[in-house]
């Protein structure tokens, strides 16, 4: 499932106690008293609620605070939307968003590079889950050269000074608060606290473990990201990996309305109700280019395999075909970052017309259209010779 690891030198590194007893301990207390609670004494309906409110209030507090906010800044966010996202960030004890995006920030910029990378998945699938936690960082201390903007921020900060005092209150206080206010202090301790804590980890680090090795890579091979449903079903949307790595900058996971990415609704409704601003989306066409290019160099690999073993003349016009596909795909590329070009510094000086607004809009949906169709007609040659 993973390539052989060339370097290791974090195996070496000194193992984090508090790490390894906290990941342990927790998995382990979860497996035994949660079904024999369940044997003996049953679970509540609330308890059963608290588990999927707490795991989804803390996953996509990952997810869309720590992850698409923190460390991409791909919208911002209201500061009562921000608070509520470091507490619950803080209740799924994932680290503080300082050390969490830091080390994000680094996973994209080296990624699949088995030293500096901090959870390579070149290095197998456990150390890329939960081995790459289990030790000290290399150099035995976080660098957050990378993250000055977010050592500005005063509520990252709070939450990074605080984070032991606000991961136990919350991991403890809020299970028992909500178990007195239902009556079942002990059934939604253990599935709303524990359970949802353990499932949340482990949901969570198949993003930099699975997501790195089982699936489709629509959009670049050019590192070990893959788009995978199944996985976005159980990530909260983060699942569409492969896209995210090349669009890092983009709000969404799941690009396609149709995806299945709660965290992309959670911002758009949070944008809906004024709580969030400034969604970075990426031009439809660069997704587009990203596809076709990918699309192209499958069927131009496929075709000369094939034709290595059964040069014919119908492949030989097919590959033709390809081909002349690339050249129109060259050309449309080009009228249209020169378009780009042309209407954002038109527009910096505010010389753009209502209708010259229009009529670009226009052209770049017909190119997008081209494009789309060049999909099409990609797909059907594939499916013919490849
Ligand atoms: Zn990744
Ligand atoms: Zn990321």
């Amino acid at each position: 499932m993973s390539n052989e690891p060339t370097a290791r030198p974090q195996e070496n590194a000194p193992i984090n106690w508090v790490n390894m007893t906290v990941f342990t301990l927790t998995p382990l207390a979860a497996l035994i008293a949660v079904p024999w609670y369940g044997i003996v004494h049953g679970f509540s309906t609330w308890a059963w609620v608290s588990f999927v409110v707490f795991l989804y209030a803390c996953g996509m507090s990952i997810t869309a605070g720590y992850h698409r906010l923190w460390s991409h800044q791909t919208y911002q966010a209201h500061p009562a939307v921000r608070w509520v996202l470091a507490v619950f960030g803080a209740m799924a004890l994932q680290n503080s968003i300082l050390v969490w995006a830091s080390q994000h920030r680094r996973h994209h910029l080296v990624v699949d590079d088995v030293e500096k990378d901090p959870y390579s998945a070149r290095r197998g699938f456990w150390f890329s889950h939960m081995g790459w936690i289990l030790r000290d960082y290399p150099s035995g201390q976080n660098d957050f050269s990378n993250a000055r903007d977010l050592e500005r921020d005063p509520i990252v900060m709070f939450q990074h000074r605080h984070y032991l005092a606000l991961t136990l209150s919350t991991n403890i206080g809020f299970p028992l608060a909500l178990g007195w206010l239902v009556g079942d202090v002990w059934g939604v301790f253990l599935l709303g606290g524990l359970l949802r804590l353990v499932v949340n980890h482990h949901f969570t680090w198949f993003i930099n473990s699975l997501a790195h090795m089982w699936g489709s890579q629509p959009y670049t091979d050019e590192n070990t990201a893959r788009d995978n449903p199944v996985l976005a079903f159980l990530t909260y949307g983060e699942g569409y990996h492969n896209f995210h790595h090349i669009f890092q900058n983009d709000y969404r996971n799941g690009v396609k309305w149709w995806q299945f990415d709660p965290t992309k609704w959670l911002i758009v409704v949070l944008s809906w109700m004024g709580l969030a601003s400034n969604l970075k989306r990426v031009p439809d066409l660069w997704i587009h280019r990203a596809q076709l290019a990918m699309q192209f160099k499958r069927t131009e690999h496929a075709l000369a395999k094939r034709h290595a073993r059964f040069g014919d003349e119908q492949l030989e016009r097919a590959r033709a075909r390809v081909a002349e596909e690339y050249a129109a795909f060259r050309k449309a590329l080009e009228e249209w970052s020169k378009l780009r070009e042309q209407w954002l510094a038109d527009r910096k000086q505010r010389l753009l017309q209502k209708w010259e607004e229009t009529s670009f809009r226009l052209r770049l949906k017909q190119i997008e259209a081209e494009l789309r169709m060049q999909r099409r007609r990609l797909r059907a040659i594939s499916r013919a010779y490849a």
